[in-house]
């Protein structure tokens, strides 16, 4: 019995080994989402919001006097590429106080490591991609090589079951980053795309008025399975957002795809001296609309074919 039990320990061994020094084949996000990568012009949205992630692949500065905040962090060895953006726009990452992410999910979380390690900011994210952000990993397809990330731990997990009471910082509610005389940025808890998927609300003054921003996380099934599910509680999630975020209607609706709110072409209307063009109220109530939709598509499929597989 015990010799068997340190042959199987050998045989671990040996193919833990192995498995160390196969290198990671890192799948090239770069070569197939071109867009993902391609540097664009920052510019500044509205009030002290500012865009400085490429083509195809959203990050958010929010500039306060003192300190900043960058919502994610793109796709990881492309981080200099968000670097010279802020730069390019008179800031500087060094001045960057507070690392955001709306998911654990490479393509907004790859950069994360390197840019907190630059820039010496502190890193909260929510408690449902922890796992995810420091295994390196998407949750629910914790072996697949292509979605992995850069590992990083985060200084504060905020929605936290465990940390209730104990951090001044951190609540279930989420976190409030007050930039004092400017913006107010504040995470509201929208899993299912992803389970700590977080979406940030930013009030921003132009021109003497307040907008209500929304950079929404994401409620696309994508590559997610519900049945069996990517993680336990995932169907149940998706309806929670769908639900909560029902009567959003913001001024201002964001997301980290820069396709889902045309900035293309909305950029091109700014630059013409439409100040105020990011302004799309109605835009978000459409499109969750539309999300909730090919949601219960997509339920019903994967529970027709969980089905026939029985
Ligand atoms: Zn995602």
């Amino acid at each position: 019995m015990r010799s068997a039990f340190s042959a199987l320990s050998i045989i671990l061994t040996i193919f833990s080994a192995a498995m160390a020094q196969e290198p990671a084949a890192r799948f090239d996000w770069a070569q197939a989402q071109p867009h993902w990568v391609k540097p664009i012009e920052p510019f500044r949205i509205i009030g002290d919001l500012y865009y400085v992630g490429t083509e195809g692949l959203a990050v958010y500065l929010v500039a306060g006097e003192r300190g900043h905040a960058l919502i994610d962090g793109g796709l990881a060895g492309h981080e200099q590429t968000i670097i010279d953006n802020i730069a390019a726009l008179g800031f500087s990452i060094n001045d960057v106080k507070y690392l955001l992410n709306t998911h654990a999910h490479f393509d907004h979380s790859g950069g994360l490591a390197t840019l907190k390690e630059v820039s010496g900011a502190e890193l909260y994210a929510s408690a449902g991609d922890r796992s995810a952000l420091e295994g390196g990993t998407y949750l629910g397809f914790e072996s697949r090589t292509a979605f992995k990330a850069p590992p990083v731990e985060a200084d504060l997990y905020f929605f936290d079951d465990a940390d209730r009471g104990n951090n001044p910082k951190s609540s279930l509610q989420g976190v409030v980053i007050s930039f004092g005389d400017s913006a107010t940025l504040r995470s509201e808890d929208t899993p299912g795309h992803s389970r700590g998927c977080t979406s940030w609300r930013l009030e921003v003054e132009e021109a003497g008025a307040n907008y209500d921003v929304l950079i929404f996380c994401s409620a696309t099934v994508a590559a997610n399975r519900l049945i069996p599910p990517q993680y336990p509680g995932i169907v149940d999630d998706y309806r929670l957002t769908f639900e909560k975020t029902r009567d959003w209607n913001p001024d201002i609706f964001l997301a980290n795809h820069p396709e889902v709110f045309f900035m293309k072409e909305t950029r091109e209307k700014q630059k013409t001296g439409d100040a105020l063009a990011f302004v799309n109220r109605g835009a978000f109530q459409k499109y969750i609309a539309a999300k909730e939709r090919a949601f219960d598509t997509a339920l019903e499929t994967q529970m027709r074919e969980a089905s026939d597989a029985n």
